[in-house]
């Protein structure tokens, strides 16, 4: 299956590549919500978040946090999204899983706020318990 982060991986796409190790790559986003929005993803191909094994997620997330510390402070962001979207009904376009790491400006404009929903009458405790239910470990 094609995939254009794999390709990126192989270097048979070009990207703009900000760290790079033996599982972990990382590159500027072509399409930025700001400048110097960055992508952090695992060499290896997993289709979401869930398919990744715990060990390289592990080093997946120490990368994610070292690039933050990276865009925020060279680029003197004034904070930052975190995010990974999985599944195309909550947005993911590219399916090999990544992380963006998007700088955030006060004067950027964005809004990251949606029309909120509320609980019923003891429908908060159901769904905690179904979660709680469903937890593998
Ligand atoms: P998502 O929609 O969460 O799956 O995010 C996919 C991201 O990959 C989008 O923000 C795209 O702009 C970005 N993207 C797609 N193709 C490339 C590419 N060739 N190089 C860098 N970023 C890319
Ligand atoms: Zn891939």
């Amino acid at each position: 299956m094609k995939c254009v982060f794999c390709d990126i991986v192989q270097k048979t796409a070009k990207a703009e590549i900000l760290f790079e190790d033996e599982k972990i790559i990382s590159f500027l986003d072509i399409n930025p919500f700001n400048v110097g929005h960055s992508l952090v993803i695992p060499k290896t191909h997993y289709e979401n978040f869930l398919e990744v094994p715990s060990d390289i997620f592990g080093e997946m997330f120490v990368v994610v946090q070292q690039l933050t510390k990276g865009v925020v402070t060279g680029l003197n962001a004034d904070g930052y999204n975190i995010l990974s979207n999985n599944g195309r009904a909550a947005g993911q376009s590219v399916f090999h899983c990544h992380f963006h790491i998007i700088p955030r400006f006060t004067t950027d404009g964005y809004k990251f706020k949606m029309d909120l929903k509320k609980y019923g009458n003891g429908e908060m405790n159901m769904i905690a318990e179904k979660i709680k239910s469903a937890i593998p470990f």
